[in-house]
Formats: C-alpha cells, structure tokens, sequence
C-alpha cells in the first residue's frame, strides 16, 4: 500500500503561538483518516499546510511523495481542499460553478460534462443548481463545495468539518458519499470533525490532537477496546483529560 501522506515533526507557529507542535503521522493510500481534538489544537492548521495554503515553520510533509513547500504544484494535482468556512462564488448559478471549477481539470467538454454531471449527482440539488449560489441556503452551499471537492476524484480529499451545518440526511447521505469514493473511486480522504458518531462510522483510522500534537490514534475499534468504551466520544473524553 502507498503512503498517501507523511508528515514528520510539523510545526506551525503564529508569532509565539505553536498552533502545531511536533506533529507527525502516516495516511495510507484509501483510508478514510479523522483529525479529531477539542477547539484550537491545530486540526484546520495541519489541514491547511497539506493543503498547501499555509507554510510550515518546519518539519516535512509529502503527498504521495511530493513536498509540499518545494513541490505545490504537483501536489495541487492530487488534491481537492474544503475549507472550513468557505463561499462559492455567489454570482454564478450553481450548475454555473460546478462547471467553472471542472473547467480547471479538463479542457475536453465532454470530459466536463462528465465531471459536472458528477457533480450535480453529489450536490443532490436538482433544479436549485440554476439559480444563483447566493439565493442558497447555508447547508446547500455546503453541498455544491462538497460536490466540488468529490467530483473530480482527488488522490487525496482534505475535508474540514464535510458535514458542518448540513442537515441530518444530507450529512448521512455525504457520509456515505465519501465513504464510497474511498472503498470504490481510488480517493484517500483526510477529515477532521467533531461529530464524534460521524468519525466513529466513516473512518478507518483517527488520530486524537491536542495543543498541536497527536496524543492517541488508532482504529476506532481498537481505541474503544484500549479505553473500554463503548464509542469514540467517551474515548475522546478520557484520552483529552489525560492529554
Ligand atoms: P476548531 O476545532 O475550533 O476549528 P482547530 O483544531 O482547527 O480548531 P486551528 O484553527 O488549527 O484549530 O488553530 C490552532 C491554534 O492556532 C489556535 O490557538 C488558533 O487561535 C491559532 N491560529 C490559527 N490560525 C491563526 C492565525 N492565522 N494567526 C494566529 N493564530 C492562529
């Protein structure tokens, strides 16, 4: 198996702050991988560092061999990013931004065509991707960036919080989405959350982050066997309060 992600010693300070601190971890290729960790340890910061967006202060991060700081470009061609917080650009049609952004992967149309069709599959939105993003509500721009990230099939999707703000089906339904690009498509997927019910049914493997460092990980089997709990958020609770 290929090893779709190796960070070795990952730090990231803003002024005095270690936002990451000594992080290192290993993704293997078709795993669905959780960043998990209480508000402020590092999740979005180490996120965006593989996605090259943010540089790190030092340490080494490869993407299927690529560097991030001295090879980017290579690395943008494997990956597809979902921010946190993010806009889609409000003035264009839904259908209007799926194509746009497929646009970037293929010059072909009917290569587009297909990309978008994927993409308006994901979205779920039917006859809404006509109108304008800025006339959607919060989860349906959710789900027109989730679609974005998924339709071109990645090597790698860097997922931040998929499911935040997205109603009960259609977080279930993602879930199951991201599931089967990682089992079926080649996808390897990094999420982090707090949907600890979430983690514990879609990933293969999580990490526990705590003040930029990781302090448990595991399959969340094992983990709940370690720990003698019966779910992942107990484990939460008693490895944080050791941490
Ligand atoms: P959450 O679960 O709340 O989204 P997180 O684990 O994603 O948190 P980060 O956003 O990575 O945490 O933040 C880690 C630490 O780095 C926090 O203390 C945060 O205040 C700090 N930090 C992040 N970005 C910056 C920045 N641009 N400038 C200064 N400090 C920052």
């Amino acid at each position: 198996m290929n090893v779709a992600i190796n960070i070795e010693n990952l730090v990231k300070s803003f002024g005095t702050k270690k936002a990451v601190d000594g992080l290192s971890l290993q993704v293997m290729e078709n795993e669905i991988f959780g960043l998990i960790g209480p508000n402020g340890a590092g999740k979005t910061t180490t996120l965006r560092i593989i996605a090259t967006l943010l540089k790190p202060t030092s340490g080494k991060v490869r993407i299927f061999g690529h560097d991030v700081v001295t090879e980017p470009e290579k690395v943008r061609e494997l990956i597809s990013y979902l921010p946190e917080e993010s806009g889609a650009y409000n003035n264009l049609s839904g259908m209007e931004y799926l194509r746009f952004m497929a646009s970037f992967y293929s010059n072909k149309n009917d290569q587009i065509d297909s990309i978008v069709k994927e993409g308006t599959e994901i979205s779920g939105l039917e006859d809404r991707l006509k109108d304008k993003v800025k006339t959607y509500s919060k989860g349906m721009k959710r789900r027109l960036l989730v679609a974005r990230a998924l339709m071109i099939r990645p090597k790698l999707a860097i997922l931040d919080e998929p499911t935040s703000g997205l109603d009960v089906y259609y977080a279930h339904y993602v879930r199951d989405i991201v599931k089967d690009y990682a089992e079926r498509r080649g996808v390897t997927v990094l999420l982090s959350s707090h949907n600890m019910l979430e983690v514990q049914y879609m990933c293969t493997k999580v990490a526990l982050i705590n003040n930029g460092r990781i302090v448990e990980q595991g399959d969340p089997k094992n983990l709940m066997e370690k720990y003698s709990s019966s779910n992942l958020e107990d484990v939460f609770i008693k490895v944080s309060r050791f941490a």
